[in-house]
């Protein structure tokens, strides 16, 4: 008998999410239900958007390195396909709750409509924390997770990717799984591999650039100079880090950085991309020469800026801090890093809310070429997928400043309504409602 790893989740316990005003699932669903009665939806419509369509639980066993077997739980949530196979990547967090997955899945919608792609919205996540895992351990992890929803996903069905604390190499593994499984190799189902097997030139960077993108077109429409002007980036992965590099690279200077290590502050200006190159190898930012001086974590949001860079986690904007809160562009790396509640008042502010369904689409849009090269089996360039993810992102950029001029609206409000208005236009005509 196999020894069962004294870590092993608690089945009952796992996913449960508090009902907070915090909960990602409830702030979803009410900014589904004002985007709905602005855009006077069908209620039929309207109920069907305020839930995932379809969702996937599974457990996974895994053999530890010592022998004994840990089981692990982990989701699928496919939000709304009505425009085309679900889209989105896979997490691995020790706090993933399944009403988590279900709003980073409806955001993952809402992004794809918004930039116009022909995919729907999905998420993954497994609760783990993979810091505590060696590679042999999450290698057979990923393969575990596949094996599990190896029949739900596919090309034209549901393509995850990578997102918080996964990568390249465990794509790699994942595709490598569902080969074995299906008899053959199907790349497509699965972006942000590594070039080799299949991955798209420019997927690397492509969040991080979409983010520059939208941050240059909104400076555009405040006549600010962005030479000189001040950044402050809390999160240092991989959005985090390219999006300073590149923006530093318009002129920007990096005030301000935040990551699990620690957050610092330097009027002086921190090098991007020798901090980059120092977190790639150490993991960390701590212990990089030229950080300034550490502040606290809450008040790295606050230091005086013209550009701010969430792209962290969510829930870092609220009520209680926002008043502090004055960048003049606020460029949403992460996924819900600003609470309905603390919108309205960036918007009272003159704060300019680049929200995160269109600042950190880039990743996705980049997914969607590798998708069409992997089904071609004909590969781009890199400067045509620079070319095509600009004329994505600035498209979309424009879509969201013009319906926020028309209506008065908040960014946010008016991206949901660009969005909304496409999945429901989908859904009409499929007849679902
Ligand atoms: N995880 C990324 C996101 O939240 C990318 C998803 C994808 O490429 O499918 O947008």
């Amino acid at each position: 008998m196999s020894k069962v790893h004294p870590e092993s989740v608690d089945f009952h316990a796992v996913g449960v999410s508090s009902d907070s005003e915090l909960n990602p699932f409830r702030i979803v669903q009410r900014q589904v239900d004002e985007a709905a009665q602005h855009l006077k939806l069908d209620p039929g419509i309207h109920e069907l958007l305020r839930w995932p369509l379809r969702e996937i639980h599974v457990s996974l066993p895994v053999r530890m390195d010592d022998g004994s077997t840990r089981v692990f739980q982990g989701f699928r949530v496919q939000y709304n396909d009505a425009r085309g196979p679900s889209k989105g990547g896979i997490r691995f967090h020790p706090e993933e709750t399944i009403d988590d997955v279900r709003a980073l899945a409806a955001w993952m919608t809402w992004k794809c409509a918004l930039v116009d792609i022909p995919l729907g919205g999905g998420k993954g996540g497994i609760i783990c924390d993979p810091r505590t895992l060696s590679s042999g351990e999450l290698e057979r992890l990923a393969r575990a997770y596949i094996r599990q929803i190896g029949h739900n996903i596919g090309l034209i069905k549901d393509v995850p990717a990578p997102d918080v604390n996964t990568n390249a190499q465990i794509m790699a593994w994942m595709v490598d799984e569902f080969a074995f499984m299906h008899g053959y190799n199907e790349f497509g189902v699965i972006t942000g591999k590594p070039i080799a097997l299949g991955g798209s030139l420019g997927r690397e960077d492509a969040t991080g650039r979409g983010l520059m993108l939208t941050v240059r077109e909104a400076a555009k429409k405040l006549n600010l100079d962005l030479k000189g002007a001040r950044m402050v980036v809390q999160g240092f992965g991989n959005v985090g880090s390219w999006a300073a590099v590149l923006l530093q690279d318009l002129g920007c200077k990096l005030v301000g950085v935040a990551d699990v290590s620690g957050a610092w502050a330097n009027p002086n200006g921190i090098d991007a991309s020798a901090l980059q190159a120092y977190v790639k190898e150490k993991k960390v930012a701590a212990g990089f020469a030229g950080l300034g001086n550490p502040v606290g974590s809450e008040e790295i949001l606050e230091l005086p800026c013209e550009i701010l860079a969430p792209a962290a986690l969510h829930n870092q904007i609220r009520k209680d801090n926002v008043a502090r809160i004055k960048p003049r562009i606020l460029a949403e790396g992460a996924n819900g890093p600003t609470t309905p509640d603390a919108d309205p008042i960036l918007h009272q502010n003159g704060v300019y809310v680049i929200p995160d369904f269109l600042c950190n689409a880039g990743g996705v849009t980049v997914s969607y070429f590798e998708m069409v090269q992997n089904t071609y089996n004909f590969y781009w360039d890199l400067p045509t997928v620079h070319e095509r993810l600009e004329q994505k992102m600035v498209a979309a950029f424009n879509a969201v400043h013009d319906m926020s001029q028309k209506y008065n609206a908040h960014k946010r409000l008016a991206a949901y309504l660009v969005a909304i208005n496409r999945v429901a236009e989908a859904m009409r005509l499929r007849g679902w409602a």
